[in-house]
């Protein structure tokens, strides 16, 4: 599937935008800078599928990615969130439009939480990992950039973060481990994508 078309489809800022809910989605979500476009656009193999962006402006917009010709499943490219500088108001509009989207997607069948090899979570990512746990939606954590940091300390940031999944009632056990910039752990992100939206 991923070697068919793939195409954005629309931003939306608020939910009244949503695209109509007809095939499964699996949605992507991290804080900024964590890899996210870059993991999107390794996992599509498409050179700028998502754009890189770190503007606090752009950050409020879900963007759907349409798979398959014909339609087989949607790409969610949910906003970045953990800006230093957010305003307040910003960060509450954030929570607000995330909270109606995974309470009322029935679509949506994961989301995958990315987070960055060098930090492991933190408690802006515990924020949405709750999030996701208060609205039943099945998740899965991803670590990104795993070549900027040494394989003991991967070993050590991947068993702490599914130690952590454990714990968490929506979370999947397993951990997935990649790198946009070296390729691994691309393949096995596109069977866990093809198995949420399949299964
Ligand atoms: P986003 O804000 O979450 O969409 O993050 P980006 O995809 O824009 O990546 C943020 C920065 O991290 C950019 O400078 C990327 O080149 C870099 N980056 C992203 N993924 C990787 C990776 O797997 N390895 C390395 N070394 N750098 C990465």
């Amino acid at each position: 599937l991923f070697a068919g078309p793939i195409a954005f489809l629309k931003s939306a800022p608020t939910i009244e935008f949503l695209p109509d809910a007809v095939v499964p989605e699996v949605a992507f979500a991290g804080r900024s800078n964590v890899g996210k476009s870059s993991l999107l656009n390794a996992l599509t193999g498409r050179n700028s599928l998502a754009r890189t962006s770190n503007t606090p402006g752009r950050t409020q917009e879900l963007n759907f990615f349409d798979v398959g010709n014909p339609l087989a499943f949607r790409l969610v490219d949910m906003p970045g969130y953990g800006f230093a500088k957010a305003p307040k108001d910003m960060v509450k509009k954030w929570r607000f439009m995330v909270n109606d989207f995974l309470r009322g997607r029935d679509v949506l069948k994961r989301a995958l939480v990315l987070i960055d090899a060098r930090h492991g979570i933190k408690d802006v990512d515990r924020d949405i990992l709750e999030m996701l746990d208060k609205a039943a939606v099945s998740y899965r954590m991803v670590i990104t950039k795993a070549d900027k940091i040494k394989a003991s300390e991967l070993a050590e940031v991947t068993q702490a973060t599914a130690d952590e999944a454990r714990k968490r009632p929506a979370a999947h056990p397993e951990i997935l481990v990649t790198s946009s910039e070296t390729g691994l752990g691309i393949p096995e992100l596109r069977a866990a994508v093809i198995e949420a939206v399949t299964s």
